[in-house]
């Protein structure tokens, strides 16, 4: 007999598992079906975000930020280390443990919310019925009131480098290499690119980035986006913008390596890489999850169609998470999935899709929320902007980590905050605070008010709401109205 529930999710990422857990606790009798199986191979939750993304590529980012600040940062202090080496396979295990420490966590947080975490492949056979398969092939029936879809997201591939995650990895293969590759090509300069080019540059790599677009981060703010291209080349990340990889073709003997071929304006090139990561986005992971008689409405790229409480198109079966629209972000898809467990105990909880903040996290940190400049001034709204760079923040200097600045944007009528950017140290935590305030609908005045700890970083953010009105103490003031 079919076992039967309130309601089914397929797949524990952030969006699913988080999903789960909300229902469980309004009192909903729910399953989470999950078929990832880890190095192990062990049946483990968490999905992109706890196996091979968010925290993963963080405990990379920061080991290889110590490592640095070890090897050239310490010596401004007085402090005088020899010998500094870097240990790929222990700095390896580290970030695994932390994986299995916190996939773990999500069984436990499964257990003590009563949701029944089931390993196998679901599938959508009919509104109210998913069927899985378990890893021996066995297949069982669930039957749910509701179901919601957190399938996820895969990384693109792309004919001219295809992936065998030993010399060309994805961002998976990127995350395991067992020494330094001594010369890394890195195809598209976007939020991974970045991110885990500057984790093996920081190691020693030399770093190619070929990236398609003629301009750096299209989505972020001009000004913060021409500031983080400068730093960026200042750490010798090298990148090439403007660039059409066209082929690659691997080493057929000795030492494993990649040659690549590229156009950019001045013509063909070649270039040869110890290892090749492929990181030119992700497309939601909607292959074989639904049977096309359910009638789920897809779009021509695979996400799933939902309104903007994530409902598809067929009563009580919902999306969330990287499979369907809007920016693939862990946080996105978990407030997506707490929306649609309230919902279903009759909250009117929301999401605002206005204010997802957005964090690269390269050193400096970049992070955004809101409007960028040019957005306004597309849209004629009239703005003024506040600005305030680390390198006058006193906490900043002490810390000898002062490149970058905070940017805020307000309404010129109202004083709203419409918009904040921030290139520093801690960006995505000084961000937060930002995006508190804009979710009360804050003014600049407000901001300007409120009393910040001294000597903090964030007196950067407070300096700049000072400055969007002209009042700003510890710099210069020079009124920018749009
Ligand atoms: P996923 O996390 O992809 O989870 C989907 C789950 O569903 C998977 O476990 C999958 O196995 C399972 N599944 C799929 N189909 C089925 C099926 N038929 N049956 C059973 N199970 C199924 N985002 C951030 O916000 N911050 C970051 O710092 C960040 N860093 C990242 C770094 C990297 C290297 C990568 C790759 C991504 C990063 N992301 C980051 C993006 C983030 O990981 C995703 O946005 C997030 O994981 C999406 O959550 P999700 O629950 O929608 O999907
Ligand atoms: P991305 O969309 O951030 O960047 C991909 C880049 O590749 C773009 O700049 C694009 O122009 C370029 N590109 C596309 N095709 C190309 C080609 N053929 N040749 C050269 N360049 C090409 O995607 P990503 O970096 O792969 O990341 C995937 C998703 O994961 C993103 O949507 C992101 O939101 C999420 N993610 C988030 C974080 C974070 O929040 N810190 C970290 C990692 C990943």
């Amino acid at each position: 007999m079919s076992k039967q529930y309130d309601v089914v999710v397929i797949g524990s990422g952030p969006a699913g598992y988080v999903a789960a857990i909300r229902c469980a606790q309004l009192g909903l009798k729910t399953a989470c079906i999950e078929k990832w199986l880890n190095k192990e191979g062990k049946s483990v939750y968490g999905g992109t975000c706890l196996n091979v993304g968010c925290i993963p590529s963080k405990a990379l980012l920061d080991t290889s930020h110590k490592f640095l600040e070890a090897q050239q940062h310490f010596q401004v202090h007085g402090i005088k280390v020899e010998g500094v080496e870097m240990d790929v396979p222990e700095m390896i295990a580290r970030k695994d443990k932390v994986v299995t420490q916190l996939t773990q966590g999500v069984k436990g947080l499964f257990a003590a919310n009563k949701v029944e975490g089931i390993a196998g492949t679901g599938k959508l056979v009919a509104a109210d019925t998913v069927t899985v398969t378990d890893h021996d092939g066995k297949e069982q029936q669930l039957l749910a009131k509701h179901v919601i879809l957190a399938a996820g997201s895969v990384p693109i591939d792309i004919p001219p480098a295809p992936v065998d995650q030993a010399t060309i990895v994805d961002s998976t293969g990127a995350l395991e290499f067992t020494e330094v590759p001594k010369r890394l090509g890195v195809i598209g300069a976007g939020v991974i690119g970045l991110e885990l080019g500057s984790v093996w540059a920081r190691l020693g790599s030399q770093v190619t980035v070929l990236e398609a677009l003629d301009d750096f981060l299209p989505a972020v703010d001009r000004q913060i986006a021409r500031e983080a291209q400068k730093i960026f080349a200042k750490q010798e990340l090298d990148i090439k913008l403007g660039t059409r990889v066209t082929g690659s073709k691997l080493s057929k003997s000795g030492k494993k390596m990649v040659t690549v071929d590229f156009t950019d304006q001045e013509g063909e090139h070649q270039a040869k890489f110890d290892k090749l990561i492929v990181c030119v986005g992700r497309r939601p992971f909607s292959d074989d999850l639904i049977d096309p008689a359910v009638g789920v409405q897809l779009d021509s790229r695979g996400f799933i169609e939902v309104d903007q409480h994530c409902a598809t198109n067929v009563p009580g079966v919902y999306a969330v998470g990287d499979i369907v629209r809007g920016p693939m972000l862990a946080h996105k898809g978990m407030e997506e999935g707490v929306m649609v467990a309230e919902r279903l105990a009759d909250k009117k909880t929301q999401v605002n899709y206005d204010l997802v903040p957005s964090v690269i996290y390269t050193h400096p940190e970049i992070a955004w929320v809101g409007k960028t400049e040019e957005e306004l001034k597309a849209e004629g709204c009239e703005y003024n902007v506040g600005s305030f760079p680390f390198v006058a923040s006193g906490r900043a200097l002490a810390a000898n980590d002062a490149d970058g600045m905070v940017k805020l944007l307000a309404d010129a009528k109202t004083d709203r905050l419409l918009g904040c950017h921030i290139i520093g140290a801690s960006a995505a935590d000084l961000l937060q605070q930002m995006v508190i305030a804009m979710e009360f609908s804050a003014s600049a005045e407000d901001i300007g008010l409120t009393m910040f700890s001294h000597p903090a970083l964030s007196e950067a953010v407070h300096e700049a709401a000072l400055a969007v009105n002209g009042h700003a103490i510890h710099i210069g003031n020079r009124k920018r109205r749009r």
